[in-house]
């Protein structure tokens, strides 16, 4: 192997064995995930779809895209007659922009949470090509609660009619009612699109309820909480599919990336098992845990604290700007991101806040036993009430117990 390259990748898995990794869209894959990206289907080129493809060679590549589909709508228990699915956008922000390519008019308007409440940038912000080529409606949340209140939300659609309603967030740390997004939709005339990048592999464990029964299109990441390779899926409902295949491939994306569609299967099918299940379900215990201890140690928890697998903290409150605490805590080797918090009084590159997630390191196998104590190291970092030194050797010697998967 290239030893310059090697060298980097051992680092790196160095790095992610001796850090306490707690960025809430990260997680680590299983072994059968990467040996099915690092396959020969790296080579093969696709372009289209199954039996429609401009490239000869390809009758075991619709298998595999084929495959990947069945797995997709039998995770999410959809009915094939009403469901489609699409396999090969090359991540998330692409996977967004196809739908609203496919069912959005140049100009017309995208109802998204704004980017510094938990929005993501695809949800028309104005940086992103979402926010260039459609108009964003921000929504945002309450300012009391920090939650989504859906009576404005209607009132706020009914008023400015959307095309697209976007349900789905990157840093909100509560439950999604896809059902009152579903009245609002409709009272509104709108589609409803839910992105459900950061909370899929809760969604297919049935901890966070599904937005399958009230959503027109459903878009999600595959590597954040389902586990898999670095990729995204499109559910539509039937109506919808063609154009949004189109939308796809010839639309945006050239030919599919098979090594990734195979690493997606794999991982939908270990979505679907009974440790999955129970997986998901201790991310939320380990992230419940979390949030009390650090709330029982005095730092304030947005929204009062969590229902899915993140939380955040304002550290602003404790005279702590996001950034100097995101530095911080990464000299002791506990990953976390900066973020900004609802009506954040700083500016987005330095925040009031820290985004906390737990799926990765419950991947490790760490229980409720070891968010407590992650809880205490934060606290000690970030109020300086130990010698660093002692910190970060605690954090090392803690990460190692729980080495990644491979
Ligand atoms: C992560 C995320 C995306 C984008 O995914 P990328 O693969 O980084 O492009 C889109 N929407 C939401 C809500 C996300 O959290």
């Amino acid at each position: 192997m290239d030893k310059e390259i090697s060298k980097l990748i051992n680092k790196e898995l160095a790095r992610q064995n001796g850090t306490i990794n707690l960025i809430a869209s990260e997680n680590y894959p299983s072994k059968e995930v990467l040996e099915a990206l690092g396959s020969v289907f790296t080579s093969k080129y696709a372009e289209g779809y199954p039996g429609r493809r401009y490239y000869a060679g390809n009758s075991i590549s619709d298998e595999i895209e084929e495959l990947a589909k069945k797995r997709a709508l039998k995770l999410y228990n959809l009915q094939p007659a009403n469901w489609s699915v699409n396999v090969q956008p090359y991540s998330g922000s692409p996977a967004n922009l196809a739908v609203y390519f496919a069912l959005v008019p140049p100009g017309g308007k995208i109802m998204g949470l704004r980017l510094d409440m938990g929005g993501h940038l695809t949800h028309g912000h104005r940086v992103s090509a979402t926010g260039k080529l459609w108009t964003q409606v921000p929504y945002g949340v309450d300012s009391k609660t920090e939650k989504i209140d859906y009576e404005a939300l209607l009132k706020m659609a009914k008023r400015e009619r959307p095309n697209i309603i976007v349900a789905g967030f990157t840093a909100y740390p509560r439950k999604i009612n896809f059902q009152k997004f579903g009245e609002i939709a409709s009272s509104a005339g709108a589609l409803l699109m839910a992105d459900v990048a950061h909370i899929a592999g809760l969604i297919a464990a049935g901890v966070h309820p599904s937005p399958f029964p009230y959503a027109d299109v459903v878009t999600t990441t595959t590597h954040k909480t389902l586990r898999g390779p670095r990729a995204a899926l499109i559910f539509s409902k039937k109506k919808w599919s063609e154009a949004i295949d189109k939308a796809v491939f010839p639309g945006l994306q050239g030919g599919p990336h098979l090594n990734q569609i195979a690493a997606t299967a794999v991982a939908l099918k270990e979505a679907k098992s009974a440790d999955f299940k129970k997986y998901a379900r201790q991310i939320l215990r380990n992230a419940k845990a979390l949030a009390a201890e650090l709330k029982r140690l005095g730092w304030r928890i947005v929204s009062g604290g969590t229902e899915n697998h993140l939380i955040l903290v304002d550290v602003a409150r404790r005279g702590l700007s996001g950034k100097s605490a995101s530095d911080l805590l990464e000299g002791a080797g506990i990953i976390v991101n900066k973020n900004t918090i609802p009506y954040d009084k700083r500016l987005p590159t330095d925040p009031s806040g820290l985004r906390i997630g737990t799926p990765a390191m419950t991947t490790r196998g760490m229980k409720e036993r070891e968010m407590i104590k992650i809880a205490e190291l934060i606290d000690a970092v970030l109020l300086n009430k130990k010698p660093f030194a002692e910190i970060r050797k605690e954090v090392l010697e803690l990460s190692k117990k729980f080495p990644l998967p491979y």
